[in-house]
């Protein structure tokens, strides 16, 4: 056990989630690599769990965040401040969201909560409707709606929550349906649900599930059940902390894979923005994000040097086509996983789209999750030189790829080839 680690153990909680046996320490990055306090490189198809959105070390980013740096780092919302109002209305144009407005936090979980709130008054309804397998945050409200339990420590919870089949198919009672039966017994689950309660005021959901293991229902589900939410007034809410800014390859946004019947009421945001520096934020009508009638400001939300990083981040973003690079490199990958795949056991399916690919493993022969297998797989990739992330229901056995959206077809091979040998040694 190094010496970092036994001081991490005896200073911090027991519940904070260390990857390896032997935990890295990251020093630095550069592209689509990392190294690590011993000298070891790495190629990075974690991406710093999604934060690291275009590359490590860009230098359009680092340039903006240190001229900004030089200048100030933080004022206050309660000032006007330039570079917030110029990423809110791209992000505002960005998002499809008619009469959009946009609120900036520091965090995912402060963005669905502000999400929650929002939808909660407007709708004055304490009622939410979350789905099975879900993972939203680690605030009181957030993990009250979690549905994935190994992600939510409490059962008590400042709102009454009612979970809705849909997100994995995997397994469940509607695992073997088509694609239109599995929509079709969702909706019914979910227009029972609806017969047995007050009126909710929103449904939240990921349009690719991220902790649950990338994992999603067929294209067109949140279209479908949008129709039943939109007949009572029930606002949509899409976390798209983890599949937007065109993660996804074929969408810039998750919900268009589900946008029949329009972009959702109220779109959360994190992660992958700031290319590693803590921007969240919530977008929404006006109509619902004016509904708030007291003050409010989240001192660290907007401030200029975050504002800086994703200005810099989105524009190189959106330059480079790395949503086009995500859909065409993500492409390869998935089809030379899937080769992998058909011959090794373990591997149930390989899923995904784009630059957010799962692979579920099992223990041969059995539906079974297999958590050992997974925890053995990040083990040798990371010895081949290789970080990928692992996910799931409480029993963690997806393999999760993620990797900085501007990764290229040597590196994707050179990652799928770690990542094969990881897996035939199982
Ligand atoms: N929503 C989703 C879909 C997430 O994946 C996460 C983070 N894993 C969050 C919300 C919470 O974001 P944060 O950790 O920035 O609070």
């Amino acid at each position: 056990m190094s010496d970092l680690y036994a001081r991490h153990r005896s200073v911090l909680p027991d519940w904070l989630a260390l990857y390896y046996e032997d935990p890295i320490e990251i020093t630095h990055g550069e592209g689509r690599h990392v190294w690590d306090s011993e000298g070891n490189k790495y190629l990075d198809f974690f991406g710093g769990i999604l934060t690291t959105m275009t590359a490590h070390a860009l230098p359009e980013v680092t340039k903006a965040v240190s001229e900004q740096a030089g200048r100030i780092l933080h004022s206050s919302t309660l000032y006007l401040n330039r570079q917030m109002v110029e990423l809110a209305e791209r992000i505002a144009q960005l998002s499809g969201i008619p009469d959009a407005r946009v609120f900036f936090t520091t965090s995912g979980t402060e963005a669905n909560d502000t999400a929650l709130l929002l939808a909660t008054t407007h709708r004055r309804s304490n009622t939410i409707l979350a789905m099975r397998n879900s993972y939203h945050g680690r605030s009181f409200s957030a993990v009250g709606i979690t549905g994935n339990r190994g992600w939510s420590p409490t059962s008590l919870s400042p709102l009454q929550t009612l979970y809705v089949h849909g997100g994995v198919r995997t397994r469940g009672p509607y695992a073997s349906l088509s694609d239109a039966d599995f929509i079709a017994a969702c909706v019914d689950d979910l227009r029972d649900l609806l017969g047995h309660t007050r009126p909710p005021a929103a449904l939240i959901a990921e349009p690719i599930q991220g902790v649950g293991g990338f994992t999603s229902g067929p294209d067109g589900l949140y279209a479908a059940f949008r129709e039943v939410l939109a007949e009572r007034g029930i606002l949509w809410i899409a976390d798209e902390v983890q599949t937007g800014w065109g993660r996804t390859g074929d969408h810039f946004w998750g919900w268009q894979a589900h946008g029949r019947n329009g972009p959702p009421d109220i779109l959360t945001f994190a992660k992958g923005i700031g290319n590693g520096s803590s921007i969240g934020g919530v977008v929404a009508r006006a109509e619902i994000m004016n509904c708030l009638d007291a003050n409010s400001i989240s001192t660290f939300g907007g401030t200029q040097i975050t504002m800086a990083a994703g200005l810099a981040n989105l524009n190189y973003l959106l330059e480079h086509d790395l949503q086009g690079n995500a859909r065409r490199v993500g492409g390869l990958l998935m089809e030379r996983l899937r080769g992998v795949a058909a011959q090794v056991p373990h591997v149930r399916e390989v899923r995904g789209r784009g630059l957010m690919l799962g692979v579920e493993l099992v223990k041969p022969g059995t539906d079974q999750a297999d958590p050992d297998a997974a925890a053995a797989v990040l083990e040798a990739t990371r010895a081949g030189g290789l970080l990928i992330g692992k996910g799931g229901g409480h029993n963690t056995s997806a393999l999760r790829i993620a990797p900085p959206l501007s990764l290229t077809v040597a590196e994707a091979e050179e990652g799928a080839a770690i990542l094969e040998s990881a897996l035939r040694s199982l």
